[in-house]
């Protein structure tokens, strides 16, 4: 595939956008590759600005569980947009998204729109460290929670512990009230209960991990975070960013049978626009500002047309698209593992409905960050370059997942499992 325009692009990109990006991962760094300028997209596929057409598994990392530029969800946004772009005051939209949200998330009394993701989880951690008044936090190696400085943390030395901040910029004394534990290691959460249970607000788990790898947790497991909090007064936090609005049955709480006291939300809640938002019962959400003393706010917070995308995605979801993600996922699953199989390529496809991974060992798919073998990097770009030659884009990353949408269609999937079939022959594997 020809990509002169992208990289000329991204050439003039590089002296006016730190790396040319505004995401760190679009830069394609950990897949020894350029970033491929878009120039329009349209259900399952994006055309670059060369020309070429590409089969989308990266859906802008999640929010496009309907595809790019589904007619119902532009003509919600382009209708709204007659009527201005922000208001800077209520309005009916925000009503109508939040009683959608309360439908899949029934612990949600009173639900709170941010602006992102990040915005959402880290305004969730202060609500719970203003209401329990307290200030550690326990967090999960391998698990991301967006950019919050006190959750940008990696562990230390020693099973659970105080971390470390993985990034330069956050100071020692934000990530000193983080403790860190490995995933499904019920002994490590028991300990810092025991050593720290008094002084912790809140528990933050993705119920799903899906942002380093996809690192399916037992329901006892979070079964058993749910009790430590309880019995110690902390306050758990499900981070359902990714994971939230997937499943046919509720939220991924429901089907884990957990039950957290705040959810944060973000990606398909706003259908491709920016929509962040948590929520938890009234006892918890009347501690924030203009009910109580913990202060958040917004100027773009609840914005029309993101109110208006979110609505139309989530009016779009209703059992028939749930059972047909499913199925395709299926379809991606006995059309793809055959084809790692025959080739002994050491990879292994893991999914959980419309999100899955190429989970890079012939072993069972981890559940913790230190168990994803180190030359995973490697096994994943020679596979990625390859399927992007051939017309199929996965996430530029050994780590992210990929994500099937409603528009994707069986010949897709198909010709997904061909494409690596031909690549892995290529690489002689
Ligand atoms: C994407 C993501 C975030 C961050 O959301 P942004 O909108 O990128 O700020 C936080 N938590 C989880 C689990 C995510 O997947």
């Amino acid at each position: 595939m020809q990509r002169s325009k992208s990289n000329s692009l991204h050439n003039e990109a590089l002296e006016h956008l730190v790396g040319g990006v505004n995401s760190p991962v679009r830069a394609f760094k950990s897949v020894h590759g350029n970033p491929i300028y878009f120039d329009k997209a349209s259900g399952a596929t994006v055309t670059d600005v060369d020309g070429n057409e590409l089969v989308d598994f990266v859906q802008s990392w999640g929010p496009l569980v309907h595809g790019h530029s589904h007619p119902q969800i532009l003509d919600a946004v382009y209708k709204k947009m007659q009527n201005g772009t922000s208001f800077g005051a209520p309005h009916t939209g925000e009503i109508e998204l939040a009683k959608r949200v309360k439908k899949r998330f029934s612990h949600m009394d009173k639900v709170r729109f941010v602006s992102s993701g990040t915005e959402a989880v880290m305004s969730a951690v202060r609500l719970a460290r203003g209401y329990t008044g307290r200030d550690l936090l326990v967090k999960f190696e391998g698990c991301y929670h967006g950019h919050v400085d006190s959750l940008m943390v990696s562990s230390g030395s020693g099973l659970a512990t105080f971390g470390i901040a993985s990034s330069p910029g956050i100071p020692k004394d934000t990530v000193a009230t983080t403790l860190i534990a490995p995933l499904d290691d019920d002994e490590a959460v028991d300990y810092l209960f025991k050593e720290h249970g008094h002084e912790i607000a809140a528990v933050i788990i993705e119920p799903l991990p899906a942002n380093n790898g996809l690192l399916v947790q037992r329901h006892e497991y979070l079964a058993n975070l749910r009790t430590l909090c309880h019995e110690h007064g902390a306050l758990l936090i499900f981070d359902e960013v990714i994971s939230g609005f997937r499943f046919k049955d509720g939220s991924y709480g429901d089907i884990s049978g957990v039950t957290p006291d705040i959810t944060a939300l973000g990606k398909i809640i706003g259908g491709g626009l920016p929509v962040g938002a948590y929520g938890a019962r009234s006892e918890i959400m009347e501690k924030l500002s203009p009910l109580g003393p913990v202060y958040q706010a917004g100027t773009l917070s609840g914005n029309p047309l993101a109110m208006a995308a979110g609505i139309a995605t989530l009016d779009l979801l209703d059992d028939s698209a749930y059972d047909h993600l499913e199925s395709l996922g299926k379809i991606l699953e006995q059309c793809v593992e055959p084809v790692l199989e025959k080739h002994g390529y050491p990879m292994r496809l893991m999914r959980r409905g419309s999100l899955f991974w190429f989970s890079p060992s012939a072993a069972q798919p981890p559940s913790r960050a230190d168990l994803i073998p180190s030359d995973a990097g490697t096994l994943y770009s020679d596979v990625h370059k390859g399927l992007l030659e051939k017309g199929y884009m996965l996430a530029p990353s050994a780590y992210e997942i990929g994500f099937i949408a409603t528009v994707h269609q069986e010949h897709h999937l198909l010709g997904m499992a061909k494409a690596l079939d031909e690549v892995l022959q290529e690489l002689e594997w």
